[in-house]
């Protein structure tokens, strides 16, 4: 089961205009090959259908508890979407003022046509999220492999997307899952290492380039953040610590698991769109007495 909270897990500015085009970049880090869904869903995947597990404790508790950050991950990559769309379009009640004709100039039409300009599960080019992008052999070696490759993959996405826009918020977001995926990057070569003895930290960073040339990754990882593993659990999946223990790779420093998850920060509260009835209309807006009887009705 998992149990949720309503926090996100770092806080994010609210940018001073709205950037559609960069949104749309941004969603190759939600449902792009290797974005967050796929993170998701390969540990979800791998830890439902792990097998031996009383032999091979520690290897699920850690796929498993990597899942449940995952799901945080998306969560803040959507949101960062959704600040980006925010005021993207004209705010009004009039259909006939073309309120939405700014998307028309936007990349991406589905965030104006499908949503209330917000955060969809598809790449960057608009291909929805798709199930092939997850593996789950079955074999514990070539799924960390997997893993780890695929950690890495995410990394030079969330570079390559750094690079391509300049939005604070977009970047505040970059820099923080740049320095958790560096964790689980970590994680997947510790696991392969105490399976196998080969040293695959060696092979880091990849791609070659350094959090610390990111100011908002390396102001996370001054305050020590690359060298946590959260454990995502209440009572469960107290073994990640016999894998996510030592010195970092990169820097030497001690690695550490905190129990429980981190404080986070307050969830966005998004403005209505009225322009797209999101979440209602304007009709529902003008005639507030009857919305009031509606809002009476369903809310008491
Ligand atoms: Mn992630
Ligand atoms: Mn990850």
């Amino acid at each position: 089961m998992i149990l949720r909270m309503d926090r996100l897990l770092t806080q994010l500015p609210t940018p001073k205009h709205a950037s559609p085009n960069s949104a749309s970049a941004v969603q190759e880090l939600l449902g792009g090959k290797y974005g967050e869904m796929s993170t998701l869903m390969n540990y979800t995947y791998q830890s439902f259908n792990f097998r031996g597990r009383k032999e091979m404790r520690p290897f699920y508790d850690l796929v498993a508890n990597i899942a449940a950050e995952e799901f945080a991950h998306i969560e803040l990559v959507a949101y960062t979407i959704n600040l980006l769309l925010t005021g993207a379009t004209e705010r009004g009640d009039d259909p006939t003022d073309t309120p939405l004709s700014d998307g028309l100039r936007a990349r991406n039409h589905y965030h104006f046509l499908t949503s209330g300009q917000a955060a969809l599960p598809i790449d960057s080019m608009g291909n929805p999220w798709n199930g092939t992008f997850v593996t789950a052999t079955g074999n514990l070696k070539m799924d960390l492999l997997h893993n780890f490759q695929l950690e890495c993959g995410a990394r030079a996405n969330k570079m390559r997307v750094y690079e391509m826009v300049d939005d604070p918020t977009a970047r505040e977001m970059v820099g923080f899952l740049l320095v958790r995926g560096g964790v689980h990057i970590v994680a997947y070569a510790k696991a392969l290492e105490k399976l196998t003895g080969v040293n695959v930290g060696k092979l880091l960073p990849i791609p070659d380039l350094s959090n610390k040339a990111f100011p908002e990754a390396r102001k996370h990882e001054d305050r020590g953040l690359h060298r946590i593993l959260y454990r995502f659990s209440i009572d469960d999946y107290r073994r990640v610590g016999e894998i996510w223990n030592g010195v970092h790779p990169e820097d030497g420093s001690e690695l550490e698991v905190i129990d429980g998850p981190p404080e986070g920060a307050p969830v966005p509260d998004l403005e209505m769109e009225p322009q797209l009835a999101a979440p209602i209309g304007p009709d529902a807006v003008m005639y507030d007495e009857e919305l009031m009887d509606v809002a009476k009705r369903v809310f008491r």
